[in-house]
């Protein structure tokens, strides 16, 4: 695999996600995984990562809806009047990513089950150079 040269920074995990790939760092002593990936494992302080390709397979540990968009989201179209959930995530890899999480209705949280399966996906966003893959997860 030739992403194996890739150092394990948000800067590499970033790039992945470009290319629709949700990798972390597993420690090949431990075999704990990082999401994102570090370079140095935190449990066994050894430095000997390698890439994992997640799932994309999780479940959903908090969310929140948020009215009031950062400059991004306001470009994607989300605001006062346009609410979008955020929430973390623990994916069945072990490690828990903070993520979109789309397929509910941010105006009626009540609607929305802690420990429901997600799914990840790819969302394309911008245009041209500002064009950038951002993680969601949907049900
Ligand atoms: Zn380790």
């Amino acid at each position: 695999m030739a992403s194996i040269d890739r150092e394990f920074t948000a800067a590499s995990f970033y790039k992945f996600l470009n290319e629709h790939k949700l990798m972390g760092s597993r420690c090949r002593a431990c075999g704990r995984t990082y999401l994102p990936p570090r370079p140095l494992c935190p449990e066994c302080f050894r430095e000997e990562m390698a890439w994992a390709e997640m799932s994309g397979r999780g479940r959903l540990l908090a969310f929140t809806a948020v009215h009031v968009a950062p400059t991004g989201m306001v470009a994607a179209g989300y605001g006062r009047d346009n609410p979008y959930c955020t929430g973390i995530v623990k994916l069945e890899e072990g490690p828990a990513i903070s993520a979109q999480i789309l397929g509910f209705d941010p105006k009626r949280p009540e609607g929305i089950k802690l420990g429901a399966p997600l799914k990840a996906v790819f969302l394309e966003r911008g245009e041209g150079q500002a064009r950038r893959t951002s993680l969601g997860f949907q049900p």
